[in-house]
């Protein structure tokens, strides 16, 4: 593993905010002055192939990445595009209804909520 990819990965599984690889390539930058953006995204590449980070795409907006690869969901800001992760087991037997229900071959699935983190809420409620 080049140090880069290693500094990638540990940065990945040490942060919680779902970062982007924009996000990902300033906070390496400047122990890495030579690595580009295509650098990271390439790394990330290897770790999505490998089943190391999961990618995670919500319409337009830039892909997210997240090392945490237990089984969870997230709970999406619309004001800042925070990301907080939840569980909720209660959903374990949703692919195997699902396979009951369709005869699909199910390979996984997703789930977001959307609203308002507390900060921006506390916000708004301050600025009323
Ligand atoms: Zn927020
Ligand atoms: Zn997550």
């Amino acid at each position: 593993m080049t140090p880069q990819r290693h500094a990638i990965l540990f940065y990945l599984l040490h942060t919680s905010t779902h970062p982007t690889v924009d996000e990902i390539y300033k906070s390496l930058e400047s122990r890495f002055p030579n690595m580009s953006v295509a650098t990271v995204y390439n790394n990330l590449k290897v770790f999505i192939s490998t089943g190391l980070v999961r990618e995670l795409t919500y319409g337009d907006g830039a892909s997210r990445f997240d090392a945490d690869m237990s089984e969870h969901y997230h709970a999406i800001c619309e004001q800042c595009d925070k990301i907080v992760d939840f569980e909720y087991p209660m959903l374990d037997d949703l692919e195997t209804t699902a396979t009951e229900k369709t005869d699909f071959v199910i390979k996984g699935h997703r789930m977001e909520v959307y609203g308002l983190c507390k900060d921006c809420a506390s916000a708004m409620a301050v600025s009323k």
